[in-house]
């Protein structure tokens, strides 16, 4: 029983009607066609499966990257009182049947996986017994091994098109490179898809490059004037700490976000931020996928991505609302030559994978053309140590290894060995003179991690084992017992890693076979990189039409706003010295808003803005937690 998709959208979402190719996605859908849908982020993807699964019968599967995301769409659906359900987190097999019952028997219209759940056989085998009305893989680009999020597991998501044969399967993303595309069709084995391309084009989000030596102060100036939600991304954790720490000690309402902090925390912040509670957010690239904030009014990178594709993506939180919203990038000389020596340092190249597989047959003893099939515990820190191997680098060739199916590494492999002090600093201080065996440690851990009594954090059990002059394996047995009395809560990851070797022992011709494909990808990679620093470099084309042209769209006019186009308008320069002149004399007599200012000058508004933001640079006007401005004194 189908019903009308202008009906569902009107009665569920209370929208009056489609943007862009909405209603010719979900028209596609119902004549059971394959689709791939490339809209920018916050297009409105989610509706474009959501509304044809509840015109049909059965069940919609969705495939999606993020925990957070998952249960952020689920939500909304139950709120909506749509059944939905989310297969998230650590489920044990009995409560899984349970769910997979309800799912079958319970009237669900939606359920939410990620790639990796969908891999599990008792999920496979319910899913064919099950009516599926249609498949949707959001976020689709991470299918791609050229995209910046590739999931190997997104690879086997084909296996839906044999557990739903007759379901159309779409796949959403805001990625629209050709490659990327190529991927995804190729890879999800998409049937003769109906390609649906919207714009990528944000008219309302006006991009900046800034060069300049003092980043905080520039970054300051920037979050200052005129506040509202914002994201500053940084290129590591720390930076974010720092960043927070630099903006709150000016009185800006900031707090940090990464990848290391544990979940609940996670939540708690990402909350306070969805609230307003927090206006401005400092984190790493991963912050804000997919999360519909819609009154983000300012994307600031403090670091060079890795890519446009990157780069398009976090800017794309911003001013989802339609309203005015700023993409600055803080850049300077020394910056760049950071970003390229630590994309050196991060990427293997075949030499260095041939070095890493040998040196790993060594540390376990392999004999030539033996090994296939054994499995080890792994102790990484103490492997790169013996060789004098960079963690960082080794890690990402053991990553390769594993993605050609030469080792297998346990999942644990990702995961970092965390501590966290639970008892009280007095409780600590009695248990010490109780325990003198183990105060070299504690003190260590306390004076190397700070913060430690509030939050899970990753230590380096080797470094440790160095400053205490005692081996690592002791640092373990160390952190083991304190964690048995109660003194902290201790997550090795060591103690579960588990390297299988997938082939037998032939050193240089197992690397051969894929070193190929190995350099390609780190050219393309290095191009990509190379593409973003056109983009810093670039001063002649508009920011919009560069930013387009890279995802193979032509757009006719400039933007006029971005700092490219500002440069280039022949603003007499008398009027603009006048308006300057005006604005400031008026500021050396009392602090005012650019609104203020606005109103009682009768200039237009966005002169009177681009003289603060020059008067700003030249550090001849400052600006106060009031938004005011007044001179620098
Ligand atoms: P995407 O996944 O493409 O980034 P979402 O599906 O999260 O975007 O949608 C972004 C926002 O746009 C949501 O708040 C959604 O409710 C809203 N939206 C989607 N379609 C419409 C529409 N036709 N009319 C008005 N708002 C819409
Ligand atoms: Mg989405």
């Amino acid at each position: 029983m189908q019903k009308n998709p202008t009906d569902i959208l009107q009665h569920h979402w209370g929208f009056k009607s489609f943007k862009g190719s909405q209603e010719k996605i979900i028209n596609a859908l119902l004549r059971n066609h394959d689709v791939l849908a490339l809209m920018p982020t916050g297009g409105g993807k989610s509706l474009c499966y959501q509304i044809p699964a509840l015109a049909k019968d059965g069940l919609c599967i969705v495939i999606s990257p993020l925990v957070s995301l998952i249960q952020d769409q689920v939500q909304r659906l139950k709120k909506m009182n749509l059944k939905a359900m989310a297969l998230t987190g650590r489920i044990g097999a009995d409560e899984l049947i349970d769910l997979l019952d309800n799912c079958q028997f319970g009237g669900y219209k939606f359920l939410y996986l990620s790639p990796e759940r969908l891999q599990q056989s008792l999920v496979q085998e319910r899913l064919q017994q099950i009516q599926i009305s249609m498949v949707a893989i959001d976020e689709a680009h991470c299918v791609s091994q050229w995209g910046h999020d590739f999931r190997p597991a997104y690879l086997k998501c084909n296996i839906l098109k044999k557990l739903a044969p007759g379901a159309p399967m779409i796949a959403l993303t805001a990625t629209t490179t050709k490659e990327v595309s190529q991927d995804i069709m190729t890879a999800l084995e998409l049937e003769d898809p109906l390609v649906f391309k919207d714009s990528l084009l944000r008219k309302n989000i006006v991009f900046h490059v800034k060069n300049t030596e003092d980043k905080l102060y520039q970054l300051r100036q920037l979050i200052g004037i005129e506040s509202g939600s914002s994201i500053v991304y940084a290129g590591t954790r720390r930076a974010t700490v720092e960043i927070a720490a630099h903006l709150k000690s000016k009185g800006i309402n900031a707090d940090f976000f990464h990848g290391g902090l544990v979940s609940y925390e996670k939540e708690q912040k990402l909350r306070a931020w969805l609230n307003n509670d927090i206006d401005t957010m400092t984190a790493t690239s991963a912050f804000g996928m997919g999360v519909d904030k819609a009154d983000v009014r300012k994307v600031v990178h403090y670091h060079i991505p890795d890519s446009l594709e990157s780069y398009f993506q976090e800017v794309g939180r911003a001013g989802r609302d339609g309203l005015l919203a700023k993409a600055v990038l803080l850049t300077n000389e020394q910056d760049r030559l950071q970003a390229k020596k630590q994309f050196a340092a991060t990427q293997p190249d075949v030499e260095y994978i041939k070095l890493c597989y040998k040196k790993l047959n060594a540390y376990f003893q392999i004999p030539y053309s033996e090994g296939q099939g054994q499995t080890f515990s792994f102790f990484f820190n103490d492997f790169c140590h013996r060789y004098g191997l960079n963690p960082l680098l080794t890690y990402n060739a053991m990553k390769i290894l594993d993605q050609h199916s030469v080792i297998s590494l346990s999942n644990a492999f990702a995961q970092k060995t965390t501590v966290q002090f639970m008892a009280k600093k007095q409780e600590l201080f009695t248990y010490i003179e109780n325990h003198r065996a183990l105060e070299a440690l504690i003190k260590t851990v306390l004076r190397t991690y700070g913060g430690i009594f509030d939050y899970e954090t990753p230590i380096n059990t080797l470094l440790i084992a160095k400053k205490i002059s005692r081996p690592e394996k002791e640092i373990h047995a160390q952190f083991e017992r304190l964690q048995k009395d109660g003194i902290l809560e201790y997550n090795s990851a060591k103690s579960d890693i588990e390297l299988t070797f997938l082939l037998p022992r032939e050193d240089d011709k197992t690397i051969n076979t894929f070193g190929q494909k190995v350099t390609h990808f780190n050219n393309v990679k290095k191009g990509k990189f190379e593409d973003m620093l056109a983009y810093i470099d670039n001063t002649s084309v508009c920011r919009s039409i560069f930013l387009l042209k890279y995802f193979g769209e032509k757009m006719k006019s400039p933007c006029g706003q971005c700092d490219v186009c500002l440069n280039k308008r022949k603003q007499p320069l008398s009027e603009l010295k006048k308006i300057k002149t005006d604005v400031f004399e008026l500021l050396e007599q009392h602090a005012m808003t650019s609104k203020e200012l606005t109103n009682s000058l009768h200039y237009e508004e966005s002169l009177i803005i681009r003289v603060l933001q020059e008067l700003l640079d030249e550090e001849k006007i400052t600006v106060n937690e009031k938004n005011q401005y007044g001179p620098y004194r």
